[in-house]
């Protein structure tokens, strides 16, 4: 397997386009990939109404970019994502125009894709998700590329190419997929599925400014100065995971695909073409909150003993939340009651799932980890 790995220091317009062409070369080249004549689907991320800037999202630099390159190889291309919350048309307007998308299609000759209907496929090699309902948008194109953003995250530690693939469930059917698989593992099994599902053609990342600390959204952006490419999203998502400082064993996703066979639980199974890794990685990347750290030194009983005390939680600040109830509305077991128009939460049947903390636009919730952690995680 391959992983290009380019370095591209910010959203020049043609030093990204060039440095995507680059890329894609690496790994076989277009034709390999896309027929003329198809139509694409570029799955961003997209998950709030944010600003570049605020690099939550897919930078529409990046977006326009591999629009352009597939136009002009003579692919048709589809501009979409689901994000977390109602999928409706004027959300998605709002959402396409804030981070940029609108111009990029505009530029491109792009279309934005409004398909909001939901479907069903089967996924015979499915571990956890055997049907998976997923947006129709999927059955308007021929292939799938997926455009991730190099992010941390609350629930997953790190958001790459096979998170990314969530943005194709219906946003509020995501918060059952939530409720039913509130461990991390068994989540990350489904992730996985949908990506062996839905098979993209190809995973191209947007790691020129990511995220750190409280990520997906709350976050603080950060130059990480990469570009990466790879038809396995296993693969690339090791090597991105290595680039930020994380272990191996601390993305749960990485994981999960190798017990599956789908990569291995080491970096010996892929070359990278391109620059050295070791000269991209930087080295004091913040970590999300619930990092889950290396415990394997803390004897198991005392972890099942303590596991209560151990948890993360969300935590709501009011002097800066404005009462919009996007947590309340997007919590997937509803365990969030408003309050004289304030959040509150019933920890006892709260999941951990942090989509409050992801889709809180005020960045008002963040995720607290308790003082027994802190020690334990630090040994
Ligand atoms: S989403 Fe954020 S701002 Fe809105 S009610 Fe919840 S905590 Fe407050
Ligand atoms: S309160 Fe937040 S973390 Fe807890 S279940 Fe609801 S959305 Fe998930």
């Amino acid at each position: 397997m391959k992983v290009s790995l380019l370095k591209c220091e910010d959203y020049n317009y043609e030093k990204v386009r060039e440095t995507i062409v680059k890329s894609i070369e690496n790994i076989g080249g277009i034709d390999k990939y896309i027929n003329k004549g198809d139509r694409v689907l570029l799955k961003a991320n997209l998950i709030l109404k944010k600003r570049p800037e605020e690099a939550a999202t897919t930078n529409p630099i990046f977006v326009r970019a591999v629009a352009d390159i597939l136009i002009k190889y003579g692919a048709k291309v589809v501009i979409g994502d689901s994000p977390g919350g109602v999928f409706k048309e004027s959300r998605m307007r709002n959402i396409y125009k804030s981070t940029g998308m609108t111009e990029a299609a505009n530029n491109t000759g792009s279309q934005l894709n409004y398909n909001l209907k939901s479907t069903i496929i089967d996924n015979p090699e499915g571990k956890i998700l055997r049907k998976i309902v997923v947006t129709d948008m999927i059955n308007d194109v021929d292939k799938i590329i997926n455009l991730p953003k190099l992010k941390t995250h609350g629930l997953a530690t790190y958001t790459g190419a096979v998170k990314n693939l969530f943005g194709l469930i219906p946003g509020t059917t995501k918060a059952e997929y939530h409720v039913r698989m509130p461990d991390i593992n068994d989540f990350s099994d489904a992730l996985i599925d949908i990506c062996i599902a839905s098979k993209p053609v190809l995973h191209i990342m947007d790691g020129i400014i990511g995220m750190e600390g409280a990520g997906p959204s709350a976050g603080d952006p950060r130059k990480i100065g990469v570009i990466l490419a790879s038809q396995s999203p296993y693969h690339l998502d090791k090597a991105a995971s290595k680039i930020i400082g994380l272990n191996l064993d601390e993305v749960p996703t990485i994981m999960q695909s190798a017990k599956r066979g789908l990569c291995s639980e080491d970096m010996n199974d892929f070359d990278i073409i391109g620059s050295e890794l070791k000269d991209c990685v930087i080295k004091d990347f913040k970590k999300p909150p619930v990092s889950r750290g290396n415990i394997g030194i803390v004897p198991k009983p005392i972890i099942r003993f303590a596991s209560k005390n151990l948890k993360s939680k969300p935590v709501f600040d009011y002097s800066t939340c404005v009462g919009c109830r996007e947590c309340a509305e997007n919590c997937p077991p509803k365990v969030i009651k408003m309050v004289n128009n304030k959040p509150e939460v019933d920890y006892s049947k709260c999941i951990r799932c942090f989509c409050c903390q992801e889709l809180c636009p005020q960045k008002a919730v963040s995720i607290k980890q308790p003082l027994l952690a802190k020690l334990i995680f630090r040994l």
